[in-house]
């Protein structure tokens, strides 16, 4: 347990799976060499195999007081090594499209927008993944050189590049996949919640370029946040997993759907995404989520206050953040 832990909230019914915080992330942390195949954040469409593909029957994390066992992903055939493209084929006679060197057969997003159903019931909804900051970090118990650690004033977690050795063992105890190893450096690499933005002042890149304006960002004991109003007051925003053990500290509002059309072409009283899809991603508290959401969604219809409304739908982009240090953004 840290002195305090900063965390964020995702709105998966704000998330419109743009990738802007994909490329926000990319863009200023992984485009180097070694980092191609590396999303520190990425987006992906549910339901679907994932990034890195399947990474759920992947194992790590916990079980009870042990570590779960787990594997390494592959390079190619889970993350899906970006492809060389033969671009000579451009100064070539004739028209030939351009295509990978190789065959591919997966790579991010490679499942994007397919979802599952059958139409007109078919459905998807978009889960952006990123470190979770845990508080029982499998990752770190799993590291023989003790290189990752957590930060004491804000419990993010990071790997010390010093110590690090390249073992390996943490990628296969994250139960999210979420730590890449550059073949280059030797080094394992993860997300590090862009602290050197937050000790500016300024939020994640991905929250704060966020288009949907989907991601809330504060300090979980920080009772005017966004984190302990939606994370304990209201009990609209659930952990990824919780059942992996690691106690992660973001949180997600599942998303609502449409209702389910009958064969006479009239809804059903059911909701397009099955309740027990989102069980088995975000655990029991979903169906009592589902229901605030909806409730206070038809106050708001109605022309009445909700205040669960107004702090989601965010009306002050600078709201969203709460960092506790000096802001130079609002
Ligand atoms: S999500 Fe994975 S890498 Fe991040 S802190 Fe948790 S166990 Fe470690
Ligand atoms: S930028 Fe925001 S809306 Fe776009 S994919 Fe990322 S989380 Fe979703």
């Amino acid at each position: 347990m840290t002195a305090r832990q900063l965390g964020m909230v995702i709105d998966l019914n704000k998330c419109i799976g743009c990738q802007t915080c994909t490329l926000a992330c990319k863009s200023q942390w992984t485009d180097r060499d070694g980092r191609e195949f590396m999303y520190w954040n990425h987006v992906e469409t549910r339901p679907g195999k994932g990034y890195p593909k399947d990474w759920e029957q992947a194992g790590g994390g916990w079980d009870g007081d042990t570590l779960r066992p787990g594997r390494l992903p592959r390079l190619h055939e889970d993350y899906g090594y970006p492809a060389e493209f033969g671009y000579e084929v451009l100064f070539e006679e004739g028209e030939k499209p351009l295509r990978p060197k190789e065959e591919m057969a997966w790579g991010p997003n490679w499942d994007e927008d397919q979802g599952a159903g059958e139409y007109p019931n078919s459905y998807f909804f978009y889960l952006p993944r990123l470190c979770n900051h845990c508080s029982n970090p499998a990752c770190q118990v799993a590291c023989p050189r003790q290189a990752i650690y957590k930060r004491e004033e804000d419990g993010i977690v990071l790997i010390d590049q010093e110590r690090c050795r390249g073992y390996r063992y943490c990628v296969a105890a994250c139960p999210y996949k979420k730590i890449y190893f550059n073949p280059l450096a030797g080094k394992s690499e993860k997300c590090i919640f862009c602290y050197p933005r937050l000790e500016k002042g300024l939020p994640q890149a991905c929250a704060y370029q966020c288009v949907g304006r989907a991601r809330h960002v504060a300090f979980l004991d920080d009772q005017e946040g966004a984190l302990h109003q939606l994370v304990n007051q209201w009990k609209v925003a659930l952990p990824l997993h919780a059942e992996y053990g690691t106690q992660p500290n973001v949180y997600y509002v599942p998303p609502l759907s449409p209702p389910k059309i009958g064969s006479n072409g009239r809804s059903l009283d059911e909701p397009r995404v099955p309740d027990e899809y989102l069980v088995q991603l975000f655990g029991p508290g979903v169906g009592a989520a589902l229901e605030m959401l909806r409730e206070e969604m038809a106050k708001k219809n109605r022309g009445e206050a909700s205040e669960l409304m107004d702090l989601l739908i965010a009306y002050r982009h600078g709201d969203m953040f709460r960092l506790d240090r000096p802001r130079e953004v609002v």
